[in-house]
């Protein structure tokens, strides 16, 4: 059997994070990386935008600004981003603060979908040099913690040292893994909401500040927006009963290529905290989701703002048409959004895009077309025994499937954190 001082499961950023934080502290460990895709880096293939500004991408419920800066740092002295210039923020953070909301100002880096592909092939190449053997196409399956050994679909391995990382994809798979080592979870908070997809001059904003990250009140955010090339994509999951359901996201190619949609995407979610009878975040996202996909045929559902105003639902003849003078980016269901969003978490969108319009004039032109769902769940919360994201005696979890990070950098800090524990464990 293949024994190795360290396996690390997912080869996105917080895996990424852990092997490299850990040859750093100790270039002696051997170190195994599988990931169930064939390519990978998890999450970093999409957009790759990345936040260096506490409390983005950081669950305070983990993190303090003392602690993530202490790795943020370590990130930045990786991975040696170049920053975006952002102008005009006060003038933006005047008017949001008028309506009781914000304006966050972020350090920010924009890599885009094929500069993200470059990084990843770096980092593979060096995760190589340094001496980390990299299984790609191979599923962790199942974990025996009294053994110290997991199981994949193509052998069994031993560990001293177990970190799982599997992303939000994996979520399921991690609450899995979590009833197989007995690791108590809940799972309450989900993010609710929906991405918007408008031209660039209705959101201009965009050339002052790429990703503009506004708060609401009641806990409404704008998340992950995408300029220039930009689309608007879909996801697939599936439920444990094996139904399939589609929430949407958004990218971008870099400033770099020849091609300029002209269009902006960005997601704007509620977070809806679940208390008693406590129910599962994710089971209430599955049944929304499923929802979506039974009105929206099996796609996600599109609706102009036009037709969301005037209260009827956009039809496939007239999506085009008029003032609709755009073709969406993605071939969702024109449909009615406001009969598959439940009514308080659409209620207090709408309140913020209003409020976005007054912030940003143009917003909520016509033509800007909201698709739904876009569900982020995120939020496993497993219960863990130290501060480095230890759940058991050699097991530690870490990234955005774990609930540790809500982004790129902050999964990549996760990792190093976990790794800062399982070096003084070994
Ligand atoms: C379309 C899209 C755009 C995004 N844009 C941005 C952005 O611009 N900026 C940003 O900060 N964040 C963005 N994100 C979020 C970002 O990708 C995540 O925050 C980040 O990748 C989380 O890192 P992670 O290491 O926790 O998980 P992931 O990056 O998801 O990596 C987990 C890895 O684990 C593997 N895995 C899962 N289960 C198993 C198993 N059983 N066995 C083996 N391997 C397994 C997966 O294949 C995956 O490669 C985007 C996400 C999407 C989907």
């Amino acid at each position: 059997m293949d024994q190795y001082d360290v396996v690390i499961v997912g080869s996105g950023p917080a895996g990424m994070g852990a092997a490299f934080g850990l040859k750093k502290r100790r270039p002696e460990l051997s170190i195994l990386m599988i990931d169930q895709e064939p390519y990978s880096t998890g999450g970093m293939r999409n957009d790759c935008k990345m936040n260096f500004t506490y409390p983005i991408g950081f669950p305070t419920e983990y993190w303090d600004a003392e602690e993530a800066n202490k790795y943020l740092d370590e990130v930045i002295s990786f991975l040696h981003p170049h920053f975006l210039d952002k102008l005009n923020v006060e003038v933006y953070q005047n008017r949001a603060q008028k309506l009781d909301c914000s304006l966050l100002s972020i350090r920010q880096t924009h890599l885009g979908t094929d500069g993200g592909l470059l990084l990843i092939k770096e980092l593979q190449e060096k995760l190589r040099e340094e001496g980390v053997a990299l299984s790609l196409g191979e599923k962790m399956v199942s974990a025996d913690q009294g053994q110290q050994i997991i199981r994949t679909d193509k052998r069994e391995i031993g560990y001293q040292a177990l970190l799982v990382a599997p992303g939000r994809h994996g979520f399921q798979f991690l609450q899995d893994v979590m009833h197989q080592i007995d690791v108590p979870f809940i799972d309450n908070i989900v993010d609710i909401g929906m991405r918007i997809e408008t031209r660039i001059e209705h959101y201009p904003i965009v050339k002052d500040y790429y990703d503009p990250k506004f708060y609401f009140p009641e806990k409404v955010r704008t998340f992950c927006t995408n300029s220039g090339n930009a689309h608007v994509v879909q996801e697939r999951y599936v439920t444990s009963s094996g139904e399939k359901w589609f929430s949407v996201n958004g990218h971008a190619f870099s400033a770099h290529t020849e091609t300029n949609n002209g269009l902006v995407n960005f997601a704007i979610l509620k977070t809806v905290r679940l208390t008693e009878p406590l129910a599962s975040g994710q089971l209430f996202a599955e049944h929304l989701g499923l929802q979506a996909a039974l009105l929206g045929g099996g796609k996600p559902i599109m609706q102009r703002v036009g037709d969301f105003r005037m209260g009827s639902r956009s039809k496939a003849e007239t999506f085009n048409q008029d003032l609709y003078d755009f073709k969406p980016t993605l071939n969702a269901t024109p449909g009615d959004i406001s009969l598959a969003m439940p009514s308080k978490i659409l209620r207090y969108i709408w309140k913020a895009m209003k409020n976005l319009d007054t912030i940003v004039p143009g917003v909520l032109h016509p033509s800007t077309i909201m698709y739904y769902p876009e569900i982020k769940f995120y939020a496993n919360k497993p219960q863990y025994i130290d501060d480095n994201f230890r759940v058991k005696e050699h097991i530690w979890f870490a990234g955005d499937g774990a609930g540790t990070s809500r982004g790129i950098t902050g999964a990549w800090a996760s990792g190093l954190r976990a790794a800062d524990g399982i070096v003084r464990a070994l």
